[in-house]
């Protein structure tokens, strides 16, 4: 069962609670290039992202948000890293929330400011802990980079803004290690209550990154914990969302979009069937659709298997087979299998409407 945590505010997105679990990725141009960070946030949003993060690393970067907050949906995360002063002006400009550790600020004062400002436009901080930022005196106390560490590391930052009356917070406890991220989490969700956001840190080029995200994410959602994601991807930032997507989906956390099963292909196999499923993965991307699609290489488990799905295609000999709860509704040509089904979905939509 998922962990009741108290509920924040992201722009218009709602994390913790019982809001749906939500999908976060970073856009990598530099934040003043308003133009290309406009683009890529909107490429973000159409992929199925909830909520976009940028970096700020100079006084451009902060004004710059107020432009892009005028071309984008999503709400935006400034990250930022030391200087107070950025931070400031961040949510002078209009962020939806800071990712920022107050511990960084140096001087209460100048963190008692900024909470003061978080709270006049009512603006979340993630607290925003990774295994390369926890500080000597910490990682001393607890004989290294590990769980407790990251764990500590993260109370010490949550203690900063409690005394201060701020409780408007997340929280992140990131390692690039799964095994210390899975602990790390478990043992912060026993702790507080604040929503978390779970990512592995720094997962590496796209299949590593998927491995250890789906384990170390995966892991922890199916325990109940966690609000909201990122998958960390070196390469494409759609990549992200679309992972983050596909592993809510497969714990049944989120119904949004094609859900494709598909089979591996066989020497039975008489078809493109790589093609067909790449095709159909391209096609409906965006796609406002929430449906189970299986798409098999032979007539054998096309049935079967569109029983369990909402839609299934079966492909042999240049034909394929389309079933609707396991009974066949069209037949046609290979090359117009997609199209044929991407009609299918978006007639059924219409008739749901
Ligand atoms: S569904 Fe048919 S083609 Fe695909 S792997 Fe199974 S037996 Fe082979």
């Amino acid at each position: 069962m998922r962990k009741k945590t108290r509920k924040i505010y992201v722009g218009d997105v709602a994390v913790g609670g019982d809001s749906p679990i939500s999908v976060q990725s970073m856009t990598t141009a530099k934040t003043s290039d308003v133009d290309s960070v406009v683009e890529q946030i909107n490429a973000l949003e159409k992929a199925g992202c909830d909520i976009a993060r940028s970096a700020i690393n100079s006084i451009e970067d902060a004004e710059a948000i107020r432009e892009i907050k005028k071309r984008v949906n999503l709400p935006l995360v400034a990250d930022i890293q030391f200087d107070y002063k950025l931070a400031l002006a961040a949510v002078e400009n209009g962020c939806d929330c800071l990712r920022y550790n107050p511990g960084n600020i140096g001087g209460s004062d100048k963190v008692k400011l900024l909470v003061e400002k978080c709270k006049e436009k009512n603006i979340p901080i993630r607290i925003g802990v990774n295994s390369g930022s926890i500080s000597r005196e910490i990682v001393d106390k607890f004989g290294g980079v590990n769980a407790d560490s990251l764990v500590a590391s993260a109370l010490e930052e949550v203690k900063i803004l409690e005394d201060l009356d701020f409780r408007d917070i997340k929280i992140s406890v990131k390692s690039s290690d799964v095994n210390t991220m899975i602990d790390a989490y478990r043992k912060l969700s026993e702790k507080v209550d604040y929503p978390l956001h779970l990512g592995v840190t720094e997962a590496g080029p796209l299949y590593q990154a998927l491995v250890k995200s789906s384990i170390g994410i995966g892991s922890l959602l199916k325990d109940g914990i966690g609000d909201t994601i990122r998958v960390s991807i070196t390469g494409d930032i759609l990549e992200e969302v679309k992972a983050g997507k596909a592993i809510l989906k497969a714990l049944n956390l989120r119904t949004d979009g094609l859900d494709i099963v598909s089979c591996p292909t066989c020497s039975r196999t008489t078809v493109d069937l790589p093609k067909i499923v790449k095709e159909v993965e391209e096609k409906t991307n965006g796609l406002d659709v929430s449906s189970k699609v299986a798409i098999m290489g032979c007539p054998v488990n096309g049935p079967g298997e569109s029983k369990e799905a909402d839609y299934g295609i079966s492909a042999a000999n240049g034909m394929g087979f389309l079933f609707k709860n396991g009974k066949t509704i069209k037949k046609v040509k290979e090359e117009e299998i997609v199209d044929t089904l991407i009609e299918v979905l978006q007639e059924s939509k219409n008739n749901e409407n």
